[in-house]
C-alpha cells in the first residue's frame, strides 16, 4: 500500500506541474480515464468468461486481466488525489462501516 500511494502522490505531483488546464479539466480528465480503464477490464472480464467475439477471443492473455484491473484501482485513486481525499484513511474508515454492516458492501 505505501509503494501504490507514494506512486499515486508521485502521478499527482507531475499532473499538478501542468499548467496549461484547470484543476478541473484535470479532475474531469482523469475521471474519464476511469471510464476508459473500466472498459478495458470488462473487455477482458468478457475475455476471460469467453462471453467476446470469436475475433477477439483470440486476443486473450491471461496477464491482461490483472493489468487493466491495476489500472481501474490507480486511475480511481488518481482522481481521489486530486479531490483531496485522504485515500488510506477513507478506506480504513469504509472497511470498518463496511465490517459493521457485516460486509454487504452493496447495500
Ligand atoms: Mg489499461
Amino acid at each position: 500500500m505505501k509503494e501504490l500511494l507514494g506512486f499515486i502522490n508521485e502521478e499527482k505531483i507531475k499532473l499538478d506541474e501542468k499548467v496549461d488546464i484547470s484543476e478541473k479539466e484535470k479532475i474531469l480528465t482523469q475521471v474519464a480515464k476511469i471510464s476508459e480503464e473500466l472498459g478495458e477490464f470488462i473487455n477482458e472480464i468478457l475475455l476471460n468468461l469467453s462471453l467476446a467475439r470469436d475475433e477477439k477471443l483470440q486476443e486473450l492473455d491471461k496477464k491482461n486481466i490483472n493489468n487493466e484491473f491495476a489500472d481501474v484501482i490507480i486511475s480511481s485513486m488518481i482522481v481521489a488525489k486530486l479531490l483531496n481525499i485522504d485515500i488510506e484513511s477513507a478506506l480504513e474508515n469504509r472497511i470498518k462501516i463496511l465490517k459493521e454492516r457485516g460486509n454487504r458492501w452493496y447495500q
